[in-house]
């Protein structure tokens, strides 16, 4: 009984182990259903359940961030220092933004309200590059649009 309580313990621990190295390996914020996959190549018996566990028990203490993007877009961050995000409307890929911490902000509204302000985090929304040059949507349409009028005018 001692012996098989020890060998659940390891396994539990190794399982965390494969998962957080999945997620120190990518810059992609993944989902926990990529993860699951990922984390199957190692561990073919891992279940989604066992998954969503750990990533919750990591994120507890504070060795990773869950990013909350609506109730179905619930993110994964190997990298638990505050950082930025630019988050795409377009594609829904979440990028790290390298850009200092406004730590005086926080100083600064700790003043203002009289809280006691330790954290805050900054989510940047727009289009990236990719789908700016690469697949079709609305902006870049038009300049399409407004590229073959100057070729035209150009030919004319
Ligand atoms: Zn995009
Ligand atoms: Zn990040």
């Amino acid at each position: 009984m001692k012996n098989n309580k020890k060998t659940a313990v390891v396994r539990r621990s190794k399982q965390r182990e494969v998962l957080f190295k999945v997620l120190k390996e990518t810059k992609s914020h993944p989902t926990a259903d990529w993860i699951y996959q990922e984390v199957r190549k190692t561990l073919p018996n891992i279940s989604l359940g066992t998954v969503y566990r750990n990533l919750r028990l990591l994120a507890e203490r504070g060795e990773i961030i869950e990013l909350h993007y609506g109730d179905a877009q619930r993110r994964f961050d190997g990298t638990p220092e505050n950082h930025y995000h630019f988050n795409c409307r377009n594609c829904g890929k979440v990028y790290d933004v390298e850009e200092p911490l406004k730590k005086d902000m926080e100083k600064d509204l700790s003043k203002k309200l009289g809280f006691i302000v330790n954290h805050h985090r900054v989510e940047f929304y727009g289009i990236c590059k990719d789908c700016q040059y690469g697949r079709p949507i609305k902006e870049g349409k038009n300049e399409e649009r407004y590229m073959s009028g100057l070729r035209r005018q150009g030919n004319a």
